[in-house]
């Protein structure tokens, strides 16, 4: 049996801990991150009227629900 001294078994639990607390942030970082880019993807912003609306269709030329007017599909925010 290997002893481990208190101090350094204290040390891995830290470790571990901040080694688990870094991976959940990293990857509710990158869940939020994805989701906010799927949101864009469906995001339209109507030309006319200025209001941004959610479209999942495969319409190339989407309907805004405010003013009725046609709108060209743009990908919003650059990403
Ligand atoms: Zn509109």
């Amino acid at each position: 049996m290997i002893r481990v001294e208190l101090p350094v078994l204290i040390f891995i639990y830290i470790y571990v801990f901040a080694v688990v607390v870094c991976g959940l942030w990293l990857f509710s970082g990158w869940q939020r991150q994805k989701r906010r880019k799927q949101a864009l993807r469906y995001a339209v912003r109507c030309t006319i009227c200025a209001s941004i609306f959610e479209d999942k269709t495969t319409d190339p030329l989407p309907r805004c629900p405010r003013c009725g007017s046609l709108n060209e599909r743009r990908q919003l925010g650059g990403l």
